[in-house]
């Protein structure tokens, strides 16, 4: 069995970890390029999602070079990721490719498929062995999380240019290297303070902007133009809305980004109820959180075609206008061009100083208080 598995952000970094604690073989895809979109491009439908297209390449690349065993991703609805394995699956068939799909539903819905999941990728491994390998890989990862989410508030202050980046990748070499639990807790005290000694000038102006959307954009550098750098490199201190292992974590805490599903939830509750799928809600939600937590704007992420972001994106102009609170959404796909995405980010950027030499910050009109470091939520209430 060699197993293959498309790329998204630092996943590679945790299965390539799993999959070596599980003794398993493993093919990692070549890292995303044109040639993977173009591939995942010819093949899937045409209004098929940006995120299937680009991991459908991947997989083309990953059996090319001799996988024949898929791990995907399953889904709860109500968007169309559930159905990203099945179709993917279906497509490669009509391709000719030989393989078998192993789709790992998420833990904190399905936790018995999930771990069935492994235990088909490891069959000689006992589930504890299993649930072991996956408990230590995970905080390996969630550590990785640490460092982006550090990275992301250090870039604007650094005082030599591009000295974040370098670091960034000192720390990850610190952290590949450890193998018990206790050389990843050596390693993250030490990736975390290899951070912080990198020399920052904290009077340098500076704004705030928060990222929103959906996961794929959000985390994968190579389908965003790898906007956290570039808006780093303008002197722009970041957050995120969506960390990995807050992500595929069961818990719903979400302890890298710092605000819970919940908590997202009664912010978005206001403008949007329920659950629409993917991180409709959360993309409300984060950017009410942002606007009370003085951030300048937000930027939202979406994949062209996307169901929970167009609700989303149907709804922020209200927030917008609600809060006084400046939101810029980009939709990707195939076609998009970085040209034409930097011009978009300037100009927003353009109009984020002017507000902010105006005086001007988000109105406060809705019953959400916001104290220090913690988000009370008062007044909403979820029926
Ligand atoms: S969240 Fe959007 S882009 Fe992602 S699978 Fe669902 S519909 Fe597609």
């Amino acid at each position: 069995m060699k197993i293959t598995f498309p790329h998204m952000g630092h996943i590679e970094f945790l299965l390539k970890d799993l999959f070596t604690r599980l003794d398993v073989d493993f093919i990692i895809p070549p890292p995303n390029s044109t040639e993977t979109i173009k591939l995942g491009v010819r093949h899937a439908p045409e209004l098929a999602c940006y995120p299937l297209k680009v991991t459908l390449g991947n997989f083309i690349e990953g059996l090319e070079k001799g996988a024949d065993t898929l791990i995907m991703a399953g889904g709860v609805g109500p968007c169309r990721f559930g159905y990203y394995a099945e179709t993917q699956r279906r497509i490669l068939k009509q391709l000719g490719y030989s393989f078998e799909m192993i789709r790992v539903e998420p833990p904190a819905a399905h936790p018995i498929q999930f771990i069935k999941s492994f235990k088909r990728v490891a069959p000689k491994k006992k589930i504890r062995e299993i649930w072991k390998a996956i408990k230590v890989s995970f905080s390996k990862a969630q550590v990785m999380d640490f460092i982006e989410k550090k990275v992301l508030a250090i870039r604007p202050f650094e005082v030599n240019k591009g000295e974040t980046t370098k670091t960034k990748k000192k720390a990850i070499k610190l952290l590949d290297q450890a193998f018990l639990e206790s050389e990843i807790e050596k390693a993250k005290e030490e990736a975390l303070n290899l951070l912080d000694s990198i020399p920052q000038d904290k009077e340098k102006p500076f704004l705030k902007i928060g990222l929103v959307g959906e996961f794929y954009l959000l985390l994968e550098p190579f389908v965003n133009f790898d906007l956290e750098e570039l808006l780093g490199n303008m002197d722009i201190y970041l957050e995120r809305g969506v960390y990995l292992t807050d992500w595929i974590g069961p818990s719903s805490k979400n302890p890298v980004m710092g605000v819970s599903n919940e908590e997202i939830a009664q912010a978005a509750f206001p403008y949007l109820s329920h659950f629409v799928g993917g991180e409709g809600r959360q993309t409300v939600g984060h950017t009410i959180i942002f606007a009370y937590q003085g951030f300048d704007g937000v930027i939202h992420l979406m994949p062209f075609t996307c169901m929970p972001e167009l609700i989303a994106k149907s709804i922020l102009p209200k927030i917008s206008q609600d809060l006084d609170f400046p939101i810029l959404t980009l939709v990707f796909d195939e076609q998009t061009g970085k040209a034409g995405l930097i011009t978009r980010i300037e100009a927003f950027v353009e109009l984020l100083i002017s507000r902010r030499r105006k005086g001007l910050s988000p109105k406060r009109l809705i019953k959400i208080a916001y104290r220090g470091d913690s988000l009370e939520l008062t007044g909403w209430k979820r029926r």
